[in-house]
């Protein structure tokens, strides 16, 4: 008997589910997903870890969401093919050129659904048409919508039920199931009843999104030692990546990561000190210089996106002796800061960090708050996933991707997820029309057995190692090898500790919460073992604009000639297989 009275000698309780689309993931990504299968008519279920009224890396909210705006951007003459040249520059061409197409022409309409739904979107003040705040923040032009966006998962998690798709909560989904080279479903495990799921499926979207770098790596920071204070979702733990490399597929751009600046000691993103925090915001150093003035001109025309910020300048400030740096919004006017305020309360962990401030007297107004290097990011810049194709489909059939879940499409961030979530739907139901239904997966198929067996291991252990000990191993392997010191025989010897530690470690979990952790911790070794196998193989340096994705200190200078191009991995034969893919143009 395990904590809380759960039984687990014997076989666990098995549930199946059957629908014509699987989705999994109830994020962004798979809220919209799920809400245009059933809007096509076709059975859906939305399959979450959490809960998708608060899930995932929006869970706590969104406040800006770039779009082309045809009203605003169309008379100053910027038309759409614009922004995507744009936007390509932005990330130096590292970027699927067809998908950024389909999230540019159709964001705004995603937008309009969220408006439907019960979000605010525009405002009395604003003078533009549509009556939007509009900001700068990615591409060189004022087109992102700042936004009431701190409630959206409720609005869209309520949506999703009304349109008639069935939402499964408290299951994280493990495996996939292949049979004839297909996709046909995915097993899961209940982390508060134990049972184990079998979903079948005639199509399944991917929407489990990237992984909490802060789960991977301890460096630089804020997190550090404290694994559930990240920026990013703690829960995201690859689980996605390692499901379907399991089964064949091809994953991309695994071996970037990048870092930004955040808060020490709280974590809060927010593109620090600028997107919430801009026009007041400014970055300062320890004699109050400004290492990054003020954004001022975000309301306006501007040939920069901030995003090339050379946010890399204030940690030059630290190395130099500095240090510390400061986020500081005290000579921003009453109105900027309460602009900013608004725009941080609407922000993922906004809420938190305003009730906190407030709490133990902290004012913008009259308190520079400290920064330091932010957690690894495995996305945004680094766009790391599932290899896809101009349809969000993997190199599987049957089996989708949307959202930050999928490779190659840099800074598609919140937008990237409801258009690809929505169009990867569109494309699922397409699929499930042409092809025949596959055959059925039972509870006795070997899959089930298998997973059954690994979750009986680890909940019958006597003697063993809690999930916790892993994590922290994984963590020193990773930041010392993976991460500042990289060369062939730094990252050969990272990948040896690293199999030491998965051969040895014994998992035991006494309840379903801590089998889940245990569950991640398997997935977080995969993809562990792909990040340093991926950065094993690209032998290059590679920035993108200032922001460095990719250093080897053995191969410093960046090699357009070979590695302006995604590098892929799958498993085949047991063996990794490595493949360079060219990113996309129209
Ligand atoms: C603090 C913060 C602020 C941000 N602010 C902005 C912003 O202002 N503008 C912007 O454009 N972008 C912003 N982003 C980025 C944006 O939130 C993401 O790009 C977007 O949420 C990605 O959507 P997604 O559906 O791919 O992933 P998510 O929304 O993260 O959803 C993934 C879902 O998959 C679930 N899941 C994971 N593994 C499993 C499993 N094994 N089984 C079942 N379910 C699973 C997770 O629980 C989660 O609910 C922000 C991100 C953060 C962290």
């Amino acid at each position: 008997m395990g904590e809380g009275g759960f039984k687990v000698s014997k076989g666990l309780e098995k549930r199946v589910i059957d629908c014509d689309l699987l989705v999994i993931g109830g994020g962004l990504a798979g809220c919209f997903a799920a809400i245009r299968g059933a809007d096509l008519g076709v059975r859906t279920v939305l399959v979450e870890k959490a809960n998708p009224l608060r899930s995932g890396a929006a869970a706590t909210g969104v406040d800006h969401i770039w779009a082309y705006f045809p009203d605003i951007q169309g008379p100053t003459g910027y038309t759409l093919d614009d922004l995507i040249e744009d936007h390509t520059d932005k990330v130096d061409g590292m970027i699927h050129q067809d998908l950024l197409r389909v999230i540019s022409e159709t964001a705004l309409d995603r937008i309009h659904d969220l408006e439907k739904m019960g979000v605010k979107i525009r405002y009395e003040q604003s003078k533009l048409p549509g009556q939007y705040i509009l900001v700068r923040q990615i591409q060189s032009v004022v087109n992102t919508l700042n936004f009431d966006g701190r409630d959206m998962k409720l609005h869209m998690a309520k949506e999703v039920r009304r349109r008639g798709a069935k939402i499964v909560s408290r299951v994280m989904v493990t495996e996939l199931v292949v049979r004839d080279g297909r996709i046909v479903g995915a097993i899961g495990i209940g982390v508060r009843d134990q049972k184990i799921y079998v979903f079948r499926s005639k199509a399944t979207i991917l929407c489990t999104a990237r992984i909490s770098g802060g789960r991977m790596f301890t460096e630089p920071g804020p997190g550090a030692g404290v694994a559930f204070n990240l920026r990013w979702p703690p829960s995201e733990t690859g689980d996605g990546k390692a499901m379907a490399f399991r089964a064949g597929a091809e994953l991309i751009n695994l071996e970037f990561s990048h870092h930004r600046v955040n808060f020490k000691n709280f974590v809060r993103g927010g593109g620090l000190p600028y997107n919430s925090y801009s026009p007041a915001g400014q970055g300062i150093n320890a004699f109050g210089k400004a290492i990054m003035p003020p954004e001022k001109g975000i309301f306006e025309d501007s040939t920069q996106g901030i995003y090339n910020a050379p946010k890399h300048k204030l940690i030059d400030e630290l190395m130099e002796g500095r240090g510390p740096i400061y986020c500081d919004l005290t000579t921003g006017t009453e109105d900027e800061v309460k602009f900013c305020e608004w725009s941080i309360s609407h922000e993922g962990g906004g809420t938190a960090l305003l009730h906190l401030m407030q709490r133990d007297g902290i004012d913008f107004r009259r308190d520079k708050l400290e920064m330091g290097p932010g957690e690894v990011e495995l996305g945004n810049f680094a766009a790391g996933g599932l290899y896809v194709d101009g349809d969000c489909a993997s190199t599987l059939p049957g089996l989708f991707v949307a959202g930050d879940e999928m490779g190659g499409v840099p800074l598609a961030c919140a937008p990237g997820a409801l258009a690809t979530g929505w169009y990867a739907a569109e494309k699922g139901a397409k699929y499930i029309q042409r092809n025949k239904p596959p055959g059925r997966v039972t509870t006795s198929t070997p899959e089930v057995q298998e997973f059954e067996a690994l979750c009986l291991s680890m909940l019958n252990r006597k003697d063993g190692q809690k999930w916790q000990e892993a994590q922290v191993a994984l963590n020193r392997i990773m930041s010392y090898y993976g991460l500042k010191l990289k060369t062939e025989k730094m990252l050969q010897r990272g990948l040896a500790n690293l199999d030491d530690l998965t051969k040895h470690a014994e998992l035991k979990a006494s309840n379903p919460h801590e089998l889940m952790r245990c569950l991640e911790m398997r997935n977080l070794f995969l993809n562990a073992e792909l990040i340093l196998r991926g950065n094993l193989e690209r032998k290059e340096s590679r920035k993108i604009k200032s922001m460095n994705i990719h250093t080897r200190l053995d191969y410093p200078d960046q090699d357009d000639e070979h590695w302006k191009c995604a590098l892929s991995q799958r498993l085949e034969n047991g063996k990794i297989v490595f493949a360079k893919r060219p990113f996309r143009r129209i």
